[in-house]
């Protein structure tokens, strides 16, 4: 089933991956992995595994241009990532996107821009921001106090109004970035050492023996491999229901606006008490506000985002008056992969082989180190230190089956997009 190749670092060690899953040995098998999903964390295996010698399918109905990834405000931030050990895996992966673009040769997915935030002084949220300022501090975390004088010499067009009574952070680290580009340079990347992107839906998983030995395709048709990697997404459930098992997920819909070409000078991330605003190239802004994600109407299908937009466009104009009556260029809907306890999961199910989850929120900032764990993990039989404490097997045997059958939480439905 599987060629054999010369590998001399079968060996290897790294200071963060310690822990052998099974007895080193001199030749690893060239896998064919079948990747489900090209969000983010798909394409981010697919183009790992791809360097280090896969054989690499990627099964996505909507190519490069679906799922969260797409809808994503794709913040790589840490302001409220805690307990602490979980605050230092995301900052790990921030930094690994700078890595990985040392690797490729450029980041241009990437832009480093940092945040400036400001909210309410005096308030109940205030006292909030107060308790998490100091846990970043403690964390020794990289962000600065601003006056409103000092936020309008950065950033211009923001309405003085706006900052009136208000206090101001700015986190010098931040940034963000651009997921259309970032997913097409890790399949580029990956195609150029032999991946398939395949344009079609997975129906199910084909098992015997307890092992997962491909996929059946909606379209028809079955696609075998030596290991699947479930990166669905919010999907996650419908392709693992052959398996018995449903991963606990909460259903929270979300959405972004992206503008036209706008009168706008923003340089940085701002995140305002009521919206965020993120530069996208152009004059055009990436939007997004926790108000208009509770006014997603599933039922309204492709104009389920539409009353959200509105509101967006409203909050915009209040921060940034020189963005006033700003065309909507896109607006993006989608469904959070989200587990019910926030945190990542990623590997095996117990008691099937031939079988990874990666299913997460932060996705965005956790896809370099999640490719990097799959090769360790998949192709070296090594566990990955950084994923250890966000296994599928967390959850007790009563929160996955609790989460069967149930609709929406458990379902793969999408919210369209609308472009
Ligand atoms: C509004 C919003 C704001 C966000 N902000 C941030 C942020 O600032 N920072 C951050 O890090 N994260 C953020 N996130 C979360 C982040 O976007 C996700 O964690 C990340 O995109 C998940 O990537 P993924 O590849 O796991 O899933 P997805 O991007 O959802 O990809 C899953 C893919 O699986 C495919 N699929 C589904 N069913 C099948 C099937 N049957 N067969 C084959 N393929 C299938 C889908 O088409 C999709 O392309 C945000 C999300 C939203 C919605």
């Amino acid at each position: 089933m599987a060629s054999i190749k010369d590998c001399d670092d079968v060996a290897r060690e790294t200071s963060s991956y310690v822990r052998p899953m099974h007895a080193p040995v001199c030749k690893v098998l060239q896998m064919r992995v079948i990747i489900i999903g090209a969000g983010a964390i798909g394409c981010s295996v697919a183009y790992h595994l791809a360097m280090d010698g896969a054989t690499v399918t990627i099964v996505d109905p909507e190519g490069l241009m679906g799922g969260a990834s797409l809808a994503s405000f794709a913040w790589l931030n840490c302001h409220d990532k805690h307990p602490e050990e979980y605050y230092r895996l995301v900052m790990r992966g921030n930094a690994a996107h700078r890595e990985l673009g040392e690797t490729i040769g450029h980041a241009n997915w990437l832009r480093l821009t940092g945040t400036l935030e400001w909210w309410l002084a005096g308030t109940e949220k205030a006292q909030a921001h107060a308790v998490r300022l100091e846990r970043l501090r403690s964390y020794g975390h990289s962000m600065e106090m601003l006056s409103a004088e000092e936020v309008l010499a950065l950033e211009p067009d923001v309405s003085r109004v706006s900052l009136e009574g208000c206090e101001a952070v700015y986190y010098p680290t931040d940034g963000g970035v651009d997921t259309v580009v970032y997913r097409h340079v890790l399949m580029r990347e990956a195609e150029r050492r032999g991946a398939t992107l395949v344009e079609a839906g997975v129906e199910n998983l084909l098992v015997s023996a307890g092992r997962v030995r491909g996929v059946s395709l909606l379209e028809g048709g079955e696609l075998e491999a030596d290991y699947v990697v479930n990166c669905a997404g919010r999907a996650v459930n419908v392709i693992g229901r052959s398996l018995g098992y449903a991963l606990p997920m909460e259903w929270r819909p979300g959405m972004t606006v992206i503008t036209d070409v706008t009168r706008s000078n923003v340089s940085r991330i701002l995140k305002a008490p009521d919206i965020y605003i993120k530069p996208e190239g152009a004059g055009r802004l990436l939007l997004h506000a926790k108000s208009a994600d509770e006014m997603i109407d599933a039922s309204e299908g492709p104009d389920a985002g539409q009353a959200g937009a509105a509101e967006i466009i409203r909050l915009v104009e209040a921060v940034l008056p020189t963005v006033r009556e700003a065309t909507i260029a896109a607006v993006r809907v989608s469904v959070r992969p989200y587990p019910t306890d926030s945190k990542p999961v990623f590997g095996p199910i117990t008691g099937v082989d031939g079988y990874h989850l990666a299913v997460m929120h932060s996705g965005i900032s956790l896809s370099p180190l999640i490719g990097r764990a799959a090769v360790e993990e998949i192709l070296h039989g090594r566990q990955s230190t950084d994923f250890a404490l966000y296994r599928p097997e967390r959850f007790s045997a009563g929160e996955w089956e609790s989460s069967v059958g149930l609709s929406p939480s458990t379902g793969g439905e999408m919210l369209p997009t609308r472009i």
